[in-house]
């Protein structure tokens, strides 16, 4: 399969970036993971403004604009026709003759987008419902730009998987803000609840949608802090993201979460999720 990289499309085996990128020597670059369904990216808009919004973050110029960018991603999503796929798509500040610090003014932005099969959701998981730990939130205070630098959500992600769970949950001040590749929410009496964006959380395009649903359906919602010990006497608990869509999480610090299955809120708002991904496919 064909890559993009600065404005051409070639195989990914040839695909060649200098180490002297500043991506490479300082992680100075943000991305987007974009799911398409039949071939449709999956709120295309949502994660390309969002990428606007990184870029400004971290001082850089659009170098695309949408438009640009969707006929990209859908020659990309071409080559495989319809089927399922992801973007990973990366923007870097590029490379520069030297490794400085401060921002060159006159540096070539580095731009690759690749389409690849979908991490499909592990039915066996969705079953059983995720187990998840809690651990102290090592990151950075600006969690809300979606930086290419994922070092302290690799080294969380890598303890939980150690402690026998598949997502660590991060705590900052008490507070349990997201998951090392997903945003957090508690189902408790009846209501949603998700944490306020701040930037202590990435804002996730998933819970935006998820919140979104909840208020078409009907379902109580409502943005506020969750503490660590709140989640611990929740009904339920779900995580979130474009690959991992809506999943329950049944085991919490080796406890069970409630009754230990996934619930009914959650079931209601599995099944919204995958009436939105249906409304996408019937529109080709
Ligand atoms: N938080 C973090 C830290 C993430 O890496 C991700 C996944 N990219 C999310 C939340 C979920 O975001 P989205 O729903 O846009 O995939």
């Amino acid at each position: 399969p064909l890559l993009y990289l600065n404005g051409e499309f070639i195989p990914e085996d040839q695909a060649r970036v200098s180490v002297m990128d500043r991506g490479f020597l300082f992680g100075d670059g943000v991305y987007e993971v974009i799911p398409a369904y039949a071939g449709l990216p999956f709120r295309l808009r949502e994660h390309l403004d969002r990428l606007n919004n990184s870029l400004a973050a971290i001082r850089m110029t659009p170098p695309l604009d949408h438009e640009q960018w969707s006929q990209i991603l859908h020659r990309l999503l071409q080559q495989r026709g319809s089927e399922d796929q992801q973007i990973y798509l990366q923007i870097t500040r590029g490379a520069y003759g030297k490794r400085l610090h401060a921002i060159p003014e006159q540096v070539q932005p580095t731009l690759m987008a690749m389409a690849s099969p979908i991490n499909r959701r592990d039915p066996e998981l969705v079953a059983r419902g995720m187990s998840v730990i809690t651990l102290e939130d090592i990151r950075w205070q600006r969690c809300d730009i979606k930086a290419i630098t994922l070092l302290a959500n690799i080294l969380a992600q890598s303890q939980a998987r150690e402690e026998g769970a598949d997502e660590a949950i991060l705590v900052r001040d008490g507070l349990a803000n997201e998951g090392t590749a997903s945003n957090l929410f508690m189902v408790k009496e009846g209501l949603v609840i998700t944490p306020p964006k701040s930037t202590h959380l990435l804002p996730g395009i998933t819970r935006d949608l998820v919140l979104e649903l909840a208020m078409e359906d009907g379902i109580p919602y409502a943005e506020a802090s969750i503490s660590a010990d709140e989640l611990e006497s929740a009904d339920e608990i779900w995580i979130t993201s474009s690959t991992k869509e809506v999943m329950p999480v049944t085991r919490l610090n080796g406890k069970p979460v409630a009754n230990g299955l996934p619930g009914p809120m959650w079931e209601r708002m599995d099944a919204l999720y995958a009436a939105c991904k249906e409304r996408l496919r019937l529109r080709t």
